[in-house]
C-alpha cells in the first residue's frame, strides 16, 4: 500500500500570519502531500480563521481536510459548517470532540464525544466525507484507563471513521502496541502517526504536559541541557524525530502526518532526511 503523507496547519490570527502560512503551504505543496489539514478552535472565537484558511486553500485547489470539533457547537451549526465544506468541494474532515477553551467553564453540547460527530456526519452526508479521527497511543489524558480509551476509539471506527491520526509521541513501542491492540479488536483502518518536530523545548514541554504526550527522559534531559542554544535543540530534535519516523515507516506505519506549526523548515528537514 502506498504511504500517505499529510501536513497540519493552524489558522493564523493576523494578516502577517496568513502571509507566512501561504508561503509555507506553497513550499510544502511542492512535495505533493495527500492533503493539508487545518485545526479548528473548539467552542472558541477562532472559527472564522479556520474558514479563511480553508477558503484560501480551496482557492488554490489544494486537497484540504478541515478539523471540526463538536463541543460548543450546536448540531445545526455543525451541519451548516459541513454543508459549507461540501459546497467547497471538500471531501475529507478530521472529526474531533475538542477541548473546552480555558476559562469558559462547562459547555453544554448536543454532541459530547467524537463518535457522536462521526455518526452525525454519516447520517447526513452518507459517504461523502472521508472521516479522520484522533488516536492516542499513550492514552487520552482524560480516559479512565487504557482499555476504556481503546473501546472509545472503537466507537469512532464503528460510527464510520475511515482512518485515524495519532497524537504525537516519541515512543515507537506505544504506537506499535496501539496498532496491535486495535487490530486485535478488529479495527482495520489506517492509523497514521502524528509527527511533532522538536524545535523548542519549553513550548514542547508545556504542550506535552497538557495533551498527555510523553517526552522520554533521555530526550528531555538532553533538550534541557541545551538551555537557549536553539541550534543544538533543533539539530538534536531533527536527529531524534528523523529516527522515529524511519522506524515507524519501517514497521509498517501507513504514512505520516506532520504537525508543521505553520513552519516549513523543520518538516522539510525530516522529509528530506527520510528521502520521502
Ligand atoms: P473523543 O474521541 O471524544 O475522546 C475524548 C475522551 O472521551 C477520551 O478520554 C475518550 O476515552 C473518552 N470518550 C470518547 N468517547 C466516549 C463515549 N462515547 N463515552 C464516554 N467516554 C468517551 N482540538 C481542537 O480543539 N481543535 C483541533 O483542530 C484539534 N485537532 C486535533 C487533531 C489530532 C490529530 C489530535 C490527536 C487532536 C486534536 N485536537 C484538536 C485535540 C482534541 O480535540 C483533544 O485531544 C480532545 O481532548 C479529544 O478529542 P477526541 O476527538 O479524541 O475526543
Amino acid at each position: 500500500m502506498t504511504k500517505a503523507y499529510s501536513f497540519e496547519l493552524f489558522p493564523p490570527k493576523t494578516e502577517k500570519g496568513m502571509t507566512n502560512l501561504q508561503a509555507t503551504v506553497t513550499e510544502l505543496q511542492t512535495r505533493n502531500p495527500a492533503f493539508f489539514s487545518c485545526t479548528y478552535g473548539a467552542g472558541g472565537s477562532t472559527q472564522n480563521n479556520t474558514f479563511a484558511t480553508v477558503d484560501w486553500l480551496r482557492e488554490q485547489s489544494i486537497d484540504t481536510a478541515p478539523h471540526l470539533t463538536c463541543i460548543g457547537n450546536s448540531v445545526t451549526e455543525t451541519l451548516e459548517i459541513l454543508q459549507r465544506y461540501v459546497d467547497q468541494g471538500i471531501n475529507r474532515v478530521v472529526a474531533l470532540r475538542g477541548d473546552r477553551p480555558s476559562g469558559t467553564g462547562l459547555i453544554d453540547s448536543e454532541l459530547t464525544h467524537a463518535n457522536d460527530l462521526v455518526a452525525l456526519i454519516r447520517e447526513h452526508f452518507n459517504d461523502h466525507f472521508h472521516i479522520e479521527v484522533a488516536a492516542y497511543p499513550e492514552m487520552h489524558p482524560q480516559a479512565a484507563n487504557f482499555a476504556a480509551d481503546l473501546n472509545n476509539f472503537k466507537r469512532k471506527v464503528d460510527a464510520g471513521a475511515n482512518s485515524a491520526i495519532t497524537q504525537y509521541f516519541y515512543n515507537v513501542d506505544a504506537y506499535k502496541r496501539f496498532v496491535d491492540e486495535t487490530s486485535a479488536m478488529g479495527i482495520e483502518i489506517p492509523i497514521v502517526p502524528g509527527i511533532m518536530p522538536i524545535t523548542n523545548y519549553s513550548n514542547l514541554k508545556r504542550f506535552s504536559d497538557a495533551c498527555g504526550a510523553e517526552i522520554p527522559r533521555w530526550i528531555a534531559k538532553r533538550l534541557e541541557s541545551y538551555l537557549d542554544d536553539v541550534d543544538s535543540i533543533r539539530a538534536f530534535g531533527e536527529e531524534v524525530v528523523t529516527q522515529l519516523c524511519a522506524e515507524l515507516l519501517e514497521q509498517g506505519a501507513p504514512g505520516l502526518h506532520f504537525y508543521t506549526m505553520n513552519q516549513t523548515a523543520p518538516t522539510l528537514a525530516l522529509w528530506d532526511n527520510l528521502g520521502l
